[in-house]
């Protein structure tokens, strides 16, 4: 139906034109690229912290679901009690679940200014989802996507520290109340993204489905400056299917081509510094000089969808071809490539740190150190 895809890119064209803008953008130093960690032990596939927690079985309606629920809960209340935690649960019967309703939760995790009225504040939105498919049986889906649901974990960590003193400084200057100042962020992790029998409209993206649904009808109060939680994101980074050596992003929307090229030109910039540990034949965003003529109004289905249908701006940071191990037992931590894995985590985090302008409190104290470990 080209109609319809001339109103959704219409709409992708004109969220940009208001959007984009106003965002405050400057690269980050080499000494700031430099200090971002890396996670480390933390993605240890057996006992690290983050990520061998979610390293199981993580089915919606099986306990696997709960106990990841829990790893993300307990790690934002005990190390980010700054940040907020709502639950957005809904029920659907599945093709394979009968007449029964199973659960799916997804869970935000927010920090925004302390000044911010509700709908005042615009949201910088990294997303990953975090159950896994239900056959073959056993399947524990590591690049898809515990170790994306990882990262952005590492990821709030790092950032939370920057945006304790932007919010100080600001705060004590009596800033605050513009767009550019009004900045954000949220970590959405998805439930229910997998299919159950097979891929379908229906069958697919349950928890993504519901949350973009419920954020169109809820309503900000009159005269905020957003209209509704959707119109607060600035822009949704979906992460998945990383971990795999290799792996080639393309860039999916000439519509935040901008910000695939800002995400690109991290990433270039990190290996001149010999920053990150892999050494791939070919850079992870290898489409930085993409020709806007190159650009096709196709795009791989997953949770994004529900929210691009609905005119927010998309990265859509997925490894195209799929790993190897894509749907297989093989999709486990020994089948990640750790180097690679690490190598994510500093590139999201620093994309981060930049797009929330936090040159504004560059740390001083390690200026030409290096003090950035794997
Ligand atoms: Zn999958």
């Amino acid at each position: 139906m080209p109609g319809r895809v001339i109103s959704t890119l219409f709409l992708l064209a004109l969220h940009c034109f208001l959007i984009a803008p106003v965002v405050a953008y400057t690269a980050l130093s080499d000494n700031f690229l430099r200090l971002i960690p890396s996670g480390g032990d933390d993605f240890d596939i057996e006992k690290g912290k983050l990520l061998a927690p979610i390293l199981i079985p993580r089915v919606p309606g099986t306990p696997g679901q709960v106990a990841v629920q829990k790893h993300f809960v307990d790690f934002f209340t005990n190390e980010l009690p700054k940040w907020s935690i709502e639950w957005y649960n809904s029920t659907s019967k599945t093709p394979t679940s009968g007449n029964k309703e199973l659960p799916f939760a997804n869970l935000v995790f927010k920090r925004e200014p302390p000044w911010v009225k509700e709908g005042q504040s615009n949201l910088l939105t990294l997303a990953a989802h975090y159950d896994s498919l239900i056959t073959p049986e056993g399947f524990i889906g590591a690049t898809d996507s515990a170790v994306p649901c990882a990262i952005l974990m590492h990821t709030a960590r790092y950032i939370d520290k920057f945006i304790t003193q932007m919010h100080d400084e600001m705060s004590a200057l009596g800033e605050g109340g513009t767009v550019a100042m009004d900045m954000g962020v949220q970590i959405i992790l998805f439930d229910g993204e997998e299919a159950f029998k097979s891929w379908s409209a229906t069958d697919s993206c349950y928890g993504s489905r519901a949350l973009a649904e419920r954020w169109e009808n809820s309503f900000h109060p009159a005269m905020s400056l957003y209209r509704n939680p959707l119109d607060q994101i600035s822009i949704f980074v979906l992460l998945d299917l990383l971990g795999s050596p290799d792996p080639t992003i393309p860039s999916l929307f000439l519509q935040t081509h901008w910000a695939y090229k800002a995400m690109a030109s991290i990433e270039d910039r990190m290996r001149k510094l010999d920053l990150l540990e892999s050494k791939p034949q070919r850079p992870f965003l290898p489409e930085m000089e993409k020709e806007p003529t190159a650009f096709r109004p196709l795009y791989i289905d997953d949770d994004h969808k529900p929210f691009i249908t609905r005119g927010v701006p998309i990265l859509h940071m997925i490894a195209s071809p799929f790993p190897d191990v894509w749907h297989t037992m093989k999709d486990d931590g020994a089948h990640l490539d750790m180097p690679t894995v690490r190598d994510w985590s500093k590139i999201v985090t620093a994309f981060a740190l930049e797009w929330l302008d936090m040159m504004e409190v560059e740390p001083v104290e390690a200026k030409g150190a290096s003090a950035s470990g794997p």
